[in-house]
């Protein structure tokens, strides 16, 4: 598995649709200072599902949309695609390349597409966790990321390991389990209840 390729459209600084092609191994990307270098990296979490404003280095989610410059004018949408080859068939899913995409309109509204068809951000957050890969599994780490990571509590540590041992996905589970089953509680009580009342 390795990511084929991403492309950004709107996305931050990159207004027109901007295809990347990447080989596996490692990639490089150099340029000057404010060339937009790190805004790819961004795309890469925000596609994965980032939610947080601040983890894509903005203030608010609608950041990540193109907000204009001197010579062209703000777009209304951020859209990023990103495929990835899935040969050895790590990722869960039967297909040989997976793409996944996620559009954002101005309005707030979000979109998320694997292979085309429109899925949740949980479908997307599934396939990719079952493979140790996905933005909260410390596969993207960031300009002074490191240095958090030095400085963790032995617990916090604990859970960096657990996350990149796949823990986090059954936690993450064992959670809305936990969230069902107190609906279903209420709704017994509920049924309870009514019961009580028409005997
Ligand atoms: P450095 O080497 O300094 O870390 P970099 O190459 O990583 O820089 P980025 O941080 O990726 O650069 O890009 C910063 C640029 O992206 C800035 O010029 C900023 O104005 C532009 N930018 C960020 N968000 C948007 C947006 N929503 N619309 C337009 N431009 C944006």
């Amino acid at each position: 598995m390795y990511v084929k390729s991403l492309t950004l459209k709107g996305f931050k600084s990159f207004a027109s649709a901007t295809h990347m092609r990447l080989e596996p191994g490692i990639t490089c990307i150099v340029g000057p200072n404010g060339s937009g270098k790190s805004n790819v990296v961004d795309a890469l979490a925000w596609v994965m599902g980032e939610q947080g404003a601040k983890s894509l280095r903005g203030g608010k989610m609608e950041d990540v949309i193109f907000a204009g410059t001197a010579g062209r004018a703000p777009l209304g949408r951020a859209e990023v695609a990103l495929t990835i080859d899935n040969t050895d068939g790590a990722l869960p899913i039967d297909y040989t390349e997976v793409t996944i995409s996620r559009t954002m309109f101005r309005n707030g509204g979000s979109e998320y597409a694997i292979n085309g068809t429109p899925c949740r951000l949980l479908d997307v957050q599934e396939l990719l966790s079952d493979s140790g890969i996905g933005r909260e599994m410390h596969v993207i780490v960031g300009q002074g990321q490191l240095d958090t990571v030095l400085r963790a509590t032995p617990e916090e540590r604990r859970g960096f390991i657990e996350e990149a041992a796949g823990v986090l996905k059954h936690r993450k589970r064992k959670e809305r389990a936990l969230r069902k089953l107190e609906t279903m509680e209420a709704n017994l009580t509920r049924v309870q209840d009514l019961t009580g009342e028409i005997r």
